[in-house]
């Protein structure tokens, strides 16, 4: 047997991870405020400056808020990984929580003309012993790709139903959809599949492995299924507790 002591490499990696931490709340707040500033002076702007200037400016209040979203989902990523998120577990109606996270991002779905709903496939959905908040961020963060990475008059079906001691969640699209080479990383850390359909959509990469790390630490597991250019498929199995 081969035994490598793997103390120094664990101290490296938290000590990684709390630099990240500490360097992605450090920026927060002045990127904020230049967020909100560019905000103002846009506003500000109508009609007087040239279009050319009003461009740059909005491109740069765009990636700002892209820096922030990256920094919002890293924050996220160690508050995980120190185990500060999934405390407070409490008894959570799934099918009331995806009803309102669907309602949350109907806008986004009808701006691209798309059509979104939830079906109930069993008669009796027991409440889940789980933190509501990492519910919403899975759930949040699979329903928002969804929408995301679907053309324009897709259809998003949100399915819950129960499988064995599991609830079954599955969040089902008529896409872009994601080569089988793809599949097993797109759970990586800032794994982006870039094609020419998707090249344009803005995202961080970091959406897929939070959902990962919440669903791992409820105990649950999370499946991807998807066919280029038909659809994609991401099914979720919690264990209820009696
Ligand atoms: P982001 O969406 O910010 O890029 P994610 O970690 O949520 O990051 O997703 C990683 C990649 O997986 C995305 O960039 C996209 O290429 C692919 N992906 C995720 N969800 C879908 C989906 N529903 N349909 C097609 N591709 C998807």
């Amino acid at each position: 047997m081969n035994l490598v002591d793997i103390t120094a490499i664990k101290v490296l990696d938290r000590l990684k991870s709390e630099f990240v931490a500490k360097v992605s709340h450090e920026l927060r707040s002045p990127l904020s405020t230049i967020h909100e500033q560019l905000a103002v002076v846009l506003n500000d702007m109508v009609e007087v400056a040239p279009r050319d200037n009003q461009k740059i400016l909005a491109r740069a209040k765009e990636k700002t808020h892209g820096l922030i979203s990256l920094i919002g989902d890293l924050l996220d990523l160690s508050r995980i990984e120190e185990g500060v998120i999934c405390t407070e577990p409490k008894p959570v109606k799934i099918d009331a929580l995806l009803e309102d996270i669907i309602q949350f991002l109907q806008s986004k779905a009808a701006s691209k003309k798309q059509s979104i709903g939830l079906k109930r496939l069993a008669a009796d959905i027991p409440p889940l012993q789980a933190d509501p908040l990492a519910l919403e961020s899975i759930f949040g963060n699979l329903i928002a790709n969804a929408i995301n990475y679907t053309p324009e008059g897709g259809t998003i079906k949100v399915q819950v139903d129960i499988a064995g001691i599991n609830l079954r969640v599955k969040v089902v699209d008529t896409g872009f959809g994601i080569e089988e080479k793809h599949l097993d990383k797109i759970f990586n850390r800032f794994y982006r599949v870039k094609t020419d359909k998707t090249r344009f959509i803005t995202g961080t990469g970091l959406g897929l492995p939070i959902v990962k790390e919440l669903i791992t630490s409820l105990n649950g597991v999370v499946d991807v299924e998807s066919v280029p250019g038909k659809g994609s498929t991401f099914t979720v199995l919690l264990p209820v507790k009696t």
